[in-house]
């Protein structure tokens, strides 16, 4: 049987080429997905993949050339994507539990590794429990629905992650949304939610487009006073901010008030994939039994758990790599401001060059990839109109010299197109 599947398909118009779907349906939606991508096209948001041919890491290879790119746009803030260690732990894993579980976690599919990595998180974020997800995105679309109900409230910061902002649109709580990082709006917001059961604030500890951090020592304190839980998306802050590392909770002092805490596996600790919540014991045993990207998607695989756990331990040893790469992160924030650049943010890897103009964004990336330096630019719709940006992510494995480099490029390219004097 595969002998003559393979005969068909070299001979053209076998099982492995592509079939064009026939009848009046299938030619109205190629009209429309025509329509609608020639529509993105046009408003200039086409957002294209580049390919990598190497690992993960702070010089790359790009398909079809470009070798020695220096890359400035991973979420890999520790440097532990390509780490030795966390690369073993995965093909140890990958060997002694095999490919993955074919089976969602209740059925056949939670193995010895699954419940020691989410002792360890839990552990790392001093909570009482964890559980483990797909992705991040699966546990923010997970969580809301299964917490809470139409007696209760959600207040939401206009500019959390879209994956906060879906998990809560398939809830059926009361939605508010409040300004970013306006304190006085949340207030208000919590004012009028008081008429409900129970209030849920939810915001991301460090905001991704911004670099900045959630003013979390004043959300609580609202929380309290209002008597509220809150809830934070830890993704880019997990492993590197606060003095070990636990995130934004850790470095405002605000660890024993923020009730629930989602982050990823997918970035800073070790960049594979999956994502948790991770909080008091009774909630997640709630999720155990409702939350449906939970009940209802694949075990996480072995060598994604093994990644992960090995990436945790490293950073229980120690803090030396996120101190790393915040004295990376001083560099590059300070060179780029004698250079007369505006950065967004403060002391976050997450440093966005404020540039105004989408058009001088993305040109302005174009030539910075052609001079060897790996950035993209933001605009419109991902940033608000007006606000566009090129996003540099600092990573602890930059050296010195890479972060130089970046900032040599930036001054260059910045002063050919008059963004910088
Ligand atoms: N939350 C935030 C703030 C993010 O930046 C991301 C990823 O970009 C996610 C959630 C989703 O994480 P994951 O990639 O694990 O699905």
């Amino acid at each position: 049987m595969w002998r003559v599947a393979a005969v068909r398909t070299l001979r053209g118009g076998g099982a492995g080429a592509p079939r064009a779907a026939s009848g009046a349906a299938a030619a109205q939606l190629r009209r429309r997905l025509e329509s609608e991508l020639e529509d993105i096209r046009g408003a200039g948001t086409w957002k294209s993949e580049r390919v990598i041919a190497s690992r993960q890491g702070p010089h790359l290879r790009l398909a079809g050339g470009g070798a020695g790119i220096i890359n400035f746009c991973a979420n890999n803030y520790l440097g532990l994507s390509s780490h030795p260690e966390v690369i073993r732990a995965a093909v140890e894993a990958l060997e002694k539990f095999g490919a993955g579980l074919s089976s969602v976690r209740f059925i056949c599919g939670t193995q010895s590794i699954h419940k020691d990595l989410e002792e360890k998180i839990a552990r790392f974020h001093q909570r009482e429990d964890a559980i483990l997800y797909a992705s991040c995105f699966d546990a923010n679309a997970g969580i809301f629905e299964a917490l809470l109900t139409p007696e209760d409230a959600v207040l939401s910061d206009e500019l959390n992650h879209a994956s906060i902002i879906d998990g809560i649109r398939l809830c059926k709580a009361n939605k508010y949304r409040y300004k970013h990082m306006d304190m006085q709006d949340l207030e208000a917001k919590l004012k009028e939610a008081q008429k409900h059961r129970l209030r849920l604030v939810a915001t991301d500890g460090a905001f991704s487009m911004d670099g900045d951090i959630a003013p979390l020592r004043e959300i609580c304190q609202l929380a309290q006073k209002y008597d509220a839980l809150v809830f934070i998306d830890e993704c880019h802050a997990t492993g590197f901010l606060g003095p070990s590392g636990r995130g934004t909770d850790e470095l405002l002092g605000v660890m024993d008030k923020v009730t629930i805490i989602n982050s990823t596996l997918g970035k800073a600790l070790g960049g594979a994939a999956g994502g948790y919540t991770t909080g008091p014991k009774l909630l997640i045993d709630l999720l155990r039994q409702r939350s449906r990207p939970y009940l209802f998607s694949n075990s996480l695989p072995p060598a994604v758990v093994g990644c992960a756990s090995k990436a945790l331990d490293l950073l229980m040893e120690s803090n030396a790599i996120a101190q790393s790469m915040a004295a990376k992160t001083q560099r590059f924030r300070s060179k780029m401001a004698a250079a007369g650049f505006t950065i967004s943010g403060k002391d976050h890897p997450i440093c966005p060059v404020m540039l105004g103009d989408a058009r001088l964004a993305s040109v302005m990336a174009e030539d910075m990839l052609n001079r060897g330096i790996y950035v993209i630019g933001f605009s419109y719709p991902v940033v608000p109109k007006g606000k566009a940006r090129i996003r540099v992510q600092i990573s602890a494995v930059h050296s010195d010299e890479d972060i130089d480099c970046c900032v040599e490029a930036f001054t260059e390219v910045g002063r050919k197109h008059g963004a910088v004097l």
